[in-house]
């Protein structure tokens, strides 16, 4: 079909008609070109403390406008955020936030409180509109303010060159550490391998501060080998990686598996800690 365009943002590389739109719902087909139609359509805004990200070793103490639209590439059975992040332009309220907005928006914020140090895109996928993330980015460093992404990290290595420079600090969602796992979160094939690449990316770039965080659902990633596996491969990259692992709650598709025990987040972290100098344990 004449106007087909594939979407090389991740790894779903979903093709699209004309006018069609991607599995995240964020970007469409337009004239033959995949354009982010997500771009600056933002549903929610608030100042989050640096710890809720969770950031643990990043400016502690410190409040960043944390930004998010709507879309992902995933669809995690037990999204806190489905609301937003399984939502298209006609499913959630949305308005238009440029990134000159956006970046005066925490500048008015850095004047009322000076814990105030920057932005970070989160809340639904932010690598979905990737474009978004580094427009503001620049902007933002230009006047001083930091830039943190909180992201599934499934993109394609193209992506994450792009963004890397211009990234202060990143927490990156690592679901599990195999294949079917990703598959039950909705991801393509070579979901895995493409997170794996975007932490080993943010890992080596200098001026990206790094955590990485697996939220533990009963049954389906809380092995102890899985969460050794991971922390011995964040062992062995550049910097010194940070690893949280946080406790599940019930939620959306998975009302009814009950919540993590404290006791088995509590386990795993000490696991972790095996290989890994920071580990912190979350939601417990
Ligand atoms: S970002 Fe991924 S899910 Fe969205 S349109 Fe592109 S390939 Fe499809």
């Amino acid at each position: 079909m004449s106007g087909l365009a594939t979407c090389d943002v991740c790894p779903r590389h979903c093709h699209l008609a004309p006018g069609a739109l991607g599995a995240c719902r964020a970007r469409r087909n337009v004239d033959g070109a995949v354009v982010p139609e997500a771009y600056g359509r933002v549903t929610s805004l608030a100042l989050d403390p640096v710890e809720k990200k969770p950031l643990a070793r990043f400016h502690p103490g410190s409040y960043l406008l944390s930004v998010g639209g709507y879309g992902c590439n995933l669809a995690c059975p037990f999204c806190q955020n489905h609301q937003i992040s399984q939502a298209g332009e006609k499913d959630v309220a949305w308005r238009e936030l440029s990134p000159e907005g956006l970046v005066a928006l925490a500048e008015d914020a850095r004047r009322r409180d000076p814990r105030v140090i920057g932005i970070a895109h989160t809340y639904n996928e932010p690598l979905v509109a990737w474009e978004y993330v580094a427009d503001a980015a620049r902007l933002a460093r230009e006047r001083g303010l930091v830039t943190v992404l909180v992201s599934n990290g499934c993109a394609e290595l193209g992506v994450i060159d792009e963004l890397a420079p211009l990234l202060d600090a990143a927490n990156i969602d690592l679901k599990g550490f195999s294949p079917a796992f990703y598959e039950a979160c909705g991801g393509a094939q070579g979901s895995l391998d493409a997170v794996r690449a975007t932490v080993e990316r943010l890992a080596a770039e200098p001026g990206c501060h790094l955590e990485v965080t697996t939220l533990v659902v009963p049954g389906k990633n809380d092995a102890e080998d899985e969460v050794d596996a991971i922390a011995r491969w964040l062992a062995i990259l550049p910097g010194d990686v940070v690893y949280h692992v946080t406790r599940y709650f019930p939620h959306w598709r998975m009302a009814d598996v009950p919540a993590t025990p404290v006791a088995t987040v509590r386990r795993l972290a000490d696991v972790a800690r095996r290989h890994l100098a920071h580990v912190y344990v979350g939601n417990c």
